[in-house]
Parts: C-alpha cells; sequence; structure tokens
C-alpha cells in the first residue's frame, strides 16, 4: 500500500498550493474582514478547473476524483478556509447530486457551468427545526396536476453558497407525500435561483468562514416543472445521506489542511519570534506543541486519503469517512488554539492568518453532520446500535 500521491496528484497538489500562496493568501485576509465573497479568486478557480475536479469530461468536468477534489482542498484551507468552503459547498453539495442523481437533461443544462465556477450550486437540506435530524424535513412540494409543476413550501436555514451573484440553483429536500406507513417521502428538487417566491435572505453574521456566502432561504409557493425532480420521488433521504457520506471526506480534507495551515504558521512564527533572547522555537514547550500538531495533521491526512481511495474503488467507506471527519475536525479546533497560543498576542488579532483559523475552526465540529452524528454513524457501523 503507498499513501504517497501520484506525479499527477502531486502536479495538481502543487498547482494548488502555489495558487494559494500567490493568489489567495495576499487578498483573502481583507474579504474576510469585509465578510465579502471573493468573486475574483472565485472566477479564477474557475479558470484553474477546481470545480470540475472529480466530474466528468463530457460535462466540462476534468475527469479526476475524489482525492483530486480533497488534494486541491486540503491546499486551499492551508491557507483560508472560505474559499476552500466555497469549493467544497460548489461541487460536493452544488453539482456532485446533479452528477449522481440527474437525468441526462439536467446534467447537460447545469454541470457545464457548474464545472467552470461560471454558476454555483447549493444544497438546501438543513431547516431552522431540524439539521442532525435530517429527516424531520417540514419543507413541502406538491405536484400541480393542472401545470405539471412543483409547488414549494417552506424554509431552509445555513446554506452554503446560495446568495452568491453567481448562484444557479439550490437543490432543496421536500415532503412530497406519505409512505403507507405514514412515513414522508423525502425527494430533492432543483430550484433555479431567481424563481418567483423563493426568497435569499441577507447572509448571516458568523464567527467564521466570513468570505463565504451562508444564507437563510424561503419558498412561498414557489413554482418549478415536474422534470425538475432529481431522481426518483421518495429517494430524497437516501440521496443526501450518499451525498454527505462523500462530502466529509470533503470536509476532513479541508480541516487537514486547517490543521496543516496552523503548523506552517506555527513553525515560522516560533522561528522569527524572540524571548528571553532566543526564538521562541528554541524551548522544547514550543517545539513539543508544534511537532504534536504536526503528528495529529499527518494522522488526519492518512484517515481521508484512506476514505477517499475506498470511494474511488467502489469499497465501503461509510465508517472511514465518519472516523477521518470525526478526527481531522477535532484536531483542526485542537491545532487553531495551539497555533493562537504559540503566537502569543498576535495570535489573537486578526491580521495574523491563525486568528481567521481559530475562527473557522470550530464549525468543522459541526457542519455536514456534527461530531455527536459522526460517532453515531461509527457506532452504527460497528454494529452497537440495531
Ligand atoms: C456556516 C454553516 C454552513 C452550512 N452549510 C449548509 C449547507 O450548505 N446545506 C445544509 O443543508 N446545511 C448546512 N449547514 C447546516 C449544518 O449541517 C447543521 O448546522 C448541522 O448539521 C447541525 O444541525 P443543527 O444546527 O440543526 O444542530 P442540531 O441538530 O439541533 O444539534 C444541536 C446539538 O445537539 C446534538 N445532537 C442532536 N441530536 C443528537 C443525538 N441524537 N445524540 C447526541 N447529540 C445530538 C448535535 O450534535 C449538536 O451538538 C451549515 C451550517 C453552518 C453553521
Amino acid at each position: 500500500m503507498d499513501h504517497r500521491l501520484s506525479p499527477e496528484l502531486e502536479e495538481l497538489r502543487r498547482t494548488v498550493e502555489e495558487f494559494a500562496h500567490d493568489v489567495v493568501a495576499p487578498k483573502i485576509g481583507d474579504f474576510y474582514e469585509r465578510h465579502e465573497f471573493p468573486y475574483e479568486i472565485v472566477r479564477e478557480m474557475g479558470r484553474m478547473g477546481l470545480f470540475g475536479l472529480p466530474f466528468p469530461e463530457e460535462y466540462g468536468g476534468m475527469g479526476g476524483d475524489y482525492l483530486a477534489l480533497g488534494i486541491a482542498l486540503e491546499e486551499l484551507a492551508r491557507v483560508d478556509s472560505s474559499v476552500a468552503i466555497t469549493l467544497e459547498a460548489g461541487v460536493s453539495l452544488g453539482a456532485m447530486p446533479i452528477h449522481l442523481f440527474g437525468t441526462d437533461d439536467q446534467k447537460r443544462e447545469w454541470l457545464p457551468r457548474l464545472c467552470s465556477g461560471e454558476l454555483l450550486g447549493a444544497f438546501g437540506l438543513t431547516e431552522p427545526d431540524g439539521g442532525s435530524d435530517a429527516g424531520a424535513t417540514r419543507t413541502t412540494a406538491r405536484l400541480d396536476p393542472a401545470t405539471d409543476e412543483w409547488v414549494i413550501n417552506g424554509s431552509k436555514c445555513f446554506i452554503t453558497n446560495s446568495g452568491t451573484d453567481i448562484t444557479g440553483l439550490v437543490t432543496v429536500t421536500a415532503v412530497t407525500g406519505r409512505k403507507p406507513d405514514g412515513k414522508p417521502l423525502i425527494s430533492s428538487i432543483i430550484v433555479p435561483s431567481g424563481t418567483p417566491g423563493f426568497t435569499v435572505a441577507a447572509p448571516y453574521s458568523k464567527v467564521g468562514w466570513n468570505a463565504s456566502d451562508t444564507r437563510e432561504l424561503s419558498f412561498a409557493d414557489v413554482r418549478v416543472p415536474a422534470a425538475n425532480l432529481l431522481g426518483e420521488e421518495g429517494r430524497g433521504y437516501a440521496q443526501f445521506l450518499r451525498i454527505l457520506d462523500e462530502g466529509r471526506i470533503a470536509i476532513a480534507a479541508l480541516a487537514t489542511g486547517l490543521a496543516q495551515g496552523c503548523v506552517d504558521e506555527s513553525v515560522k512564527y516560533a522561528k522569527e519570534r524572540h524571548a528571553f533572547g532566543r526564538p521562541i522555537g528554541a524551548n522544547q514547550a514550543i517545539q513539543f506543541k508544534i511537532a504534536d500538531m504536526e503528528m495529529k495533521a499527518h494522522t488526519a491526512r492518512l484517515a481521508w486519503r484512506d476514505a477517499a481511495s475506498r470511494l474511488v474503488s467502489g469499497e465501503p467507506f461509510k465508517k472511514e469517512a465518519a472516523l477521518a471527519k470525526l478526527y481531522s475536525s477535532t484536531i483542526a479546533v485542537d491545532n487553531a488554539r495551539d497555533a493562537t497560543q504559540v503566537h502569543g498576542g498576535y495570535g489573537f488579532m486578526n491580521e495574523y492568518p491563525v486568528a481567521r483559523m481559530w475562527r473557522d475552526s470550530k464549525i468543522l465540529e459541526i457542519g455536514e453532520g456534527t461530531s455527536e452524528v459522526q460517532r453515531m454513524l461509527i457506532a452504527r457501523e460497528l454494529g452497537l446500535v440495531s
């Protein structure tokens, strides 16, 4: 077993690393401070083909896979998580449902523009009354036989990429009926941006990810063609479980990048900063702290790459994806806290990247399934839950 990257993946890693350092790093702090979406950086990511990484070339993709996506996410998040989550949500939540479950017409209509980054897609699952308990969806969609349209009513919250100038669609989960046992039939429906009755609220004021777009959405008698159903009616629950299983690998790669970025910044600072007449990095307490941070980032990398390799080779990967997400998000928070400590008072100043990493780390233990949800999934895979 060889965990090292193929020459092609190593080239991709180096290209994204350079982009992150040369283009993202000098500009992102200002966008973050202004809570502004970095259109120019996202456009450049589109030109590089990053939004098309795991999609087939016939739809404008790069013909890669989840390993390639993870490599790109890790390198971006080493420098900044807002741009990394914009890519993650655009690919794993926006375009992937259409690639996996869409009809040929839906793929032809949406994928080329999503792959090029001309448009961003979003995935609306979470509602004000249900995040972890995603089966508790209250949004409804009724098929109007007179017009052959879905009529959607309800609301969604915390939806990434849903309100930018280039957002093209949101795939929403909605109850479209009841099974004979009374349980809801949950389906996924594509809602193009700008559809009458579909309202996007102002961006949230967030603790972190401040240059990424997160909104609350509401649907008041929103009408879309019956053909906007994604996959079969009633398969929405199974679809989003699959999407989230894969998305966890992407979030794990992103968390690994943040954890590694904390090491990068700490090594640099520990060599530059002097106290008591020598660099702070000459103290074993600082060396050991950074050594532990490196150990955690390295282990997290092995975990997400293992889960991605299983996914790519068609093996079961649910448990490994949950393990990777749980571990990498936990150690991302650890490393962000420790990197801030290494930086002393400067670590609390927003102009230092570690301050941004600290603010961006906590959400990793919450989004795309909380740490408790990952433990529930792992316990289930171990046969502890009947
Ligand atoms: C910045 C941001 C971006 C997001 N982007 C998206 C997006 O693009 N699309 C989308 O659909 N959603 C998105 N989300 C939503 C996110 O996935 C949810 O916030 C997350 O799944 C948790 O759901 P909740 O907030 O409703 O918390 P709850 O489900 O209410 O959980 C609250 C707490 O209770 C715990 N808990 C709940 N049930 C159990 C249980 N059975 N056992 C033990 N503990 C339990 C949870 O782990 C958590 O600690 C985003 C959220 C944020 C903050």
